[in-house]
């Protein structure tokens, strides 16, 4: 049979504990798994891109079928470039599912060979998000139990340039 292969896209600005445990999570349910860190031009990042693949390996390099690379454009596009099947993503609260039924509705129009996969968020990281982390960060509060300890050390370096400015970064993430 042929590998099974899965990307799994999105901002990770910065990777929190919650991605690391989808990427965990989906590294046992698929043969290959490339994370896609997405160069979207129109969200304004903390990290660039070259700054969130290199924390994203770092926090995933206990995972052997696990590889990280950059994408811009469409998930199905990355997807076909890569020879994946599925499109890995996570859901939490309520806010998720619309956002995921319509982006998974249009992946399907534009390639429907394919399949979206949606893992559920461990309870424990129901409430996680990238812009809550910059936030509590941005306030001086400890993240330590949030995000991977590479990620942390990260962040503490940025705030020691200055800080973290909050509402750098629109997103819903
Ligand atoms: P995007 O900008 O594409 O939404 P994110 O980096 O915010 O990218 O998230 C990437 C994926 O990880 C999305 O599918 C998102 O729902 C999921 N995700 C984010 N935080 C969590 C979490 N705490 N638990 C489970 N999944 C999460």
């Amino acid at each position: 049979m042929a590998d099974r292969v899965a990307i799994y896209p999105g901002s990770f600005d910065p990777p929190t504990n919650g991605h690391i445990d989808i990427v965990e999570r989906s590294a046992r349910l698929f043969d290959r798994v490339v994370i896609g860190v997405g160069r979207n031009l129109s969200k304004k990042t903390l990290f660039d891109a070259d700054q969130r693949v290199a924390l994203m390996r770092e926090a995933c390099k206990g995972c052997r079928n696990v590889e990280v690379n950059t994408f811009d454009g469409l998930q199905v596009t990355f997807a076909k470039q890569v020879g994946a099947s599925f499109i890995i993503r996570g859901l939490r609260a309520l806010s998720d599912f619309e956002f995921e039924f319509e982006m998974g509705n249009m992946n399907r129009k534009l390639a429907p060979e394919i399949e979206m996969v949606y893992l559920m968020t461990a309870p424990e990281y129901l409430f996680l998000s990238a812009s809550r982390v910059k936030e509590l960060v941005a306030f001086g509060a400890s993240v330590a139990e949030l995000v991977p300890p590479n990620v942390a050390k990260a962040l503490q370096a940025h705030l020691g340039q200055g800080g973290l400015r909050t509402g750098a970064t629109e997103s819903n993430d």
